[in-house]
């Protein structure tokens, strides 16, 4: 099959690493020339909303995909009328906006932190008096790597919070004070079927994925069934196809909904190694219409990001149970270059590899408040 992919960044070269060895063959469309995609696949370096780039992308592919949500969602349902695009451009539209997506969990059932949309300094300030002190400013769009936000403590942060975001449609959320942040990564077949991963505990440093824990210990039956309840009730309310990834944090034995990626995910990125069937393959399975594979997990499994800079590839090999991945990217601040999955049998195991890694990799503490500047 000739696959279409939306992007040509890592998440896609990822997507085709799986899909080659199954005899595939890939396409993308992206911006950068130097899009890592480009060795395992054609790479088509074009806007996302030229009409013409996007005719010559969908020439011939039998399904279109995507590794990034930030496509105008206008170009994908174009595409939609010469091919097959899964997920439906309908779940990009929620995921794109922050308020669409956060009243459509709301609309489910799914709980969320406290908000209130703001389009000017005066809601802004109507919003701050009704959720508190501490609040976290968004953009309604365009935000991710925890770039378009701000946490606002006091009043006189208000109208500078409301100047960087550049006075533009926005969204205003209780700070919510986290016990942990976890996600779930599903995937549903074109007959709707739904399977789930485990329950992933993830870490953020400047709102950037630093470590992503797998299974998270410590998780109830009733967490993984509230994850899997929001999960199901939004895939299926989508009539989604393909691998989803929600995020939430956990408060007090309640998980509440943060957000969510129409595509294969960096907290997903474990299951190349730590499960049977790796996201990238079980996105791909629901696609093309083929059965989805086994997502248990095997033992314990660590993912740590490898952000600005990567280590001397020796050093992670030596430690047992590590496998690097480089998405062969020039370094730059902040920029994700590569990750490392850890995997051994058991917890305890997973704990010492994982301190030899950090060690090697002067990988910085972690704490919930460091999450977001
Ligand atoms: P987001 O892009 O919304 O996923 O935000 C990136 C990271 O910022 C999250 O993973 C959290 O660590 C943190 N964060 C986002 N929203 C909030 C919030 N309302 N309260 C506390 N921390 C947050």
């Amino acid at each position: 099959m000739h696959i279409g992919v939306l992007g040509g960044g890592q998440l896609g070269r990822m997507l085709a690493l799986a899909g080659i060895r199954l005899g595939h063959h890939f396409r993308f469309l992206d911006p950068d020339p130097d899009a890592p995609a480009r060795l395992v696949g054609e790479l088509i370096s074009g806007a996302f909303d030229d009409r013409e780039v996007l005719g010559r992308f969908a020439d011939g592919v039998d399904v279109i995909t995507y590794e990034f949500e930030n496509v105008p969602v206008e170009s994908v349902e174009f595409l939609a009328k010469r091919c097959c695009v899964y997920p439906p451009p309908t779940a990009l539209k929620v995921s794109q906006d922050r308020l669409i997506e956060k009243q459509f969990a709301q609309s489910l059932g799914v709980p969320t932190p406290r908000f209130a949309p703001v389009h000017t300094l005066e809601e802004l300030q109507t919003a701050v008096s009704r959720i508190g002190y501490p609040a976290v400013l968004k953009t309604r769009r365009f935000g991710y790597d925890g770039r378009g936000q701000w946490v606002i403590r006091q009043p006189a942060d208000v109208a500078g919070a409301w100047a960087s975001a550049a006075q533009v449609p926005s969204i205003l959320e209780e700070y919510v004070r986290f016990q942990r942040e976890v996600s779930l990564i599903a995937v549903r077949s074109r007959q709707g079927e739904i399977r789930s991963y485990c329950v992933v505990e993830n870490e953020h440093v400047g709102g950037i994925l630093r470590q992503s824990l797998a299974p998270a210990l410590r998780i109830t039956p009733d967490l993984r069934s509230q994850a899997e309840s929001a999960a199901q009730a939004i895939l299926n309310q989508l009539s989604y196809v393909g691998v989803l990834a929600i995020e939430f944090f956990e408060v007090d034995g309640q998980l509440l909904f943060n957000e969510m990626a129409p595509r294969v995910h960096n907290s997903g990125h474990w299951t190349i190694e730590g499960a049977t069937t790796s996201q990238f393959e079980n996105h791909l399975r629901a696609i093309l219409d083929w059965p989805l594979g086994d997502t248990s997990h095997r033992g314990h499994s660590a993912m740590v990001n490898l952000i600005g800079v990567t280590p001397d590839p020796r050093s992670v090999m030596e430690i047992p149970g590590a496998h690097l991945h480089l998405y062969g990217k020039s370094p730059r601040t902040g920029r994700k270059l590569g990750h490392v999955t850890i995997c051994a049998e058991n917890a305890v195991d997973l704990d010492n590899r994982l301190t030899q890694l950090k060690a090697r990799l002067a990988f910085p503490d972690c704490h919930p408040c460091d999450a977001i500047g």
